[in-house]
């Protein structure tokens, strides 16, 4: 899976969401039906004229019908989780025939591993891999999201994993309202939907033998909300629009390719000017993910940003992180650039206790002071005393897209298509055969 390609030690997220929240359609009241949405493609169908023209390349031909993909709902498996099924659901055993289970809907109950099997509510299956379907989907809960397609629940030890399956392009409706707010320009979120779907694919094609799943529903992989979830004050969120549906449909297929083939379109939220070189961060960043110029991302509230952090707390932060290298941090003196002239996620930083001194990169400590308010490995440092003063320049690991970038390209008049290109330099783009 993806981290495993990272170059440091540590995971960094593949991209972080824009949104807050802020941007979604709310609803009130419970859900209840929604035939506006039972037909996905018809529904979503329309601006036929603004599809992108791309060559079919005979290395797609290999999809030839919408592939499904697998989102894990759960980074872990988890003790137990909250499952509700509105309407009438069949439950299987994975690779089996026979209906374990069914009924007219399920109320909200526990899922959770009993013996060798699962119970669903109270319900025990005596199977460690089942697959529920329901006549109309969406209509599958699992804590407080609502999801299309199938659900998959595997037993993991004393634990469960919970899989989400379901068709490609509804797949990435939902990641493109869950990573690009519905208030940026079309064009913007066209190429998010490019970029998504050959994410997606790429991980799929990459997911090893035996694996149960290809993505993460996290900023891991790519933020996916499913059809609609319950947010604060249980209040009813969409997690896909009409909007995002037609994005999705304008690009059905459209995926970038690299030397005839996928590639891991790795994106940011902001990269504060310049993105990065993919190979600083990214075992397996393809050779167009070079550094570019981005004028688009200025209005970015963290296109520049400043964090303030005490000693005690970065040492909090560092002590793991050093842990792992075997050197264990006493009381941090100074953090400090090795080199003056160098930033960004390659740069070295030398970390000195009472004993020793400790490089570490841009990269790792982006990754342990993250949570502290470091948004990016692209920072410069002062030592005030008790403090650190961080001042830097973007949000997230700044390779590939640049959401923000995108945006203020869009509103420029660039194309989904231009926009790509800009990022991705030397790739294509084509379509899979399904289109
Ligand atoms: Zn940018």
């Amino acid at each position: 899976m993806k981290h495993s390609a990272l170059i440091p030690v540590v995971a960094l997220l593949c991209s972080v969401s824009l949104t807050a929240g802020l941007f979604w359609l709310t609803r009130g009241g419970p859900p209840v039906a929604r035939p506006e949405f039972d037909s996905f493609r018809s529904e979503a169908a329309g601006a036929p004229e603004a599809r992108l023209k791309t060559p079919a390349l005979p290395g797609l031909a290999r999809y030839p019908r919408e592939p499904e993909i697998r989102v894990a709902l759960r980074e872990q498996p988890v003790d137990s989780l909250t499952l509700e099924i509105d309407g009438p659901f069949r439950i299987r055993a994975i690779g089996g025939k026979t209906v374990l289970s069914r009924g007219q809907r399920l109320a909200s109950c526990r899922v959770a591993v009993e013996g060798r099997g699962l119970r669903v509510g109270s319900t025990k299956l005596e199977a460690d891999a089942v697959e529920i379907e329901v006549d109309q989907p969406p209509g599958i809960w699992v804590g407080g999201h609502e999801y299309r397609g199938n659900l998959r629940l595997f037993r993991r030890e004393s634990r469960v994993l919970p899989v989400n399956v379901l068709p490609l392009e509804q797949y990435i409706a939902g990641v493109v309202d869950s990573e690009m707010p519905a208030a940026f320009p079309r064009e913007a979120r066209r190429a998010q939907a490019i970029v998504a779907r050959t994410y997606a694919l790429y991980q799929l094609e990459q997911a090893p033998r035996g694996a149960v799943h290809d993505l993460y529903a996290s900023t891991r992989s790519q933020k996916y909300q499913g059809f609609q979830y319950r947010g604060e004050k249980n209040r009813l969120l969409a997690g896909e629009s009409q909007s995002s549906r037609e994005i999705a449909e304008s690009t059905r297929g459209v995926v970038g390719l690299y030397e005839g083939g996928l590639f891991c379109t790795y994106y940011c939220a902001v990269c504060g000017g310049r993105t990065v070189e993919g190979s600083d961060i990214f075992k397996d960043a393809a050779p167009i993910l070079n550094a570019v110029t981005c004028d688009g991302c200025r209005d970015a509230r963290l296109y520049r940003w400043e964090a303030e952090i005490s000693k005690r707390d970065a040492e909090a932060a560092l002590r793991p992180l050093l842990g792992r290298a075997g050197k264990k941090l006493g009381t941090l003196k100074s953090l400090e650039p090795a080199h003056r002239e160098k930033r960004g996620a390659t740069a070295q930083y030398v970390v000195r206790d009472e004993r020793q001194t400790v490089q570490v990169t841009g990269a790792a400590l982006r990754q342990a002071l993250g949570s502290k308010g470091l948004y990016s490995p692209s920072f410069d440092v002062q030592d005030r005393g008790q403090k650190l003063m961080f001042s830097g320049r973007g949000h997230g690991h700044g390779v590939g897209l640049c959401q923000w970038g995108a945006r203020g390209m869009a509103q420029k008049g660039a194309s989904a298509e231009q926009i790509f290109r800009h990022y991705y330099g030397g790739a294509a783009l084509g379509h899979l055969a399904y289109r």
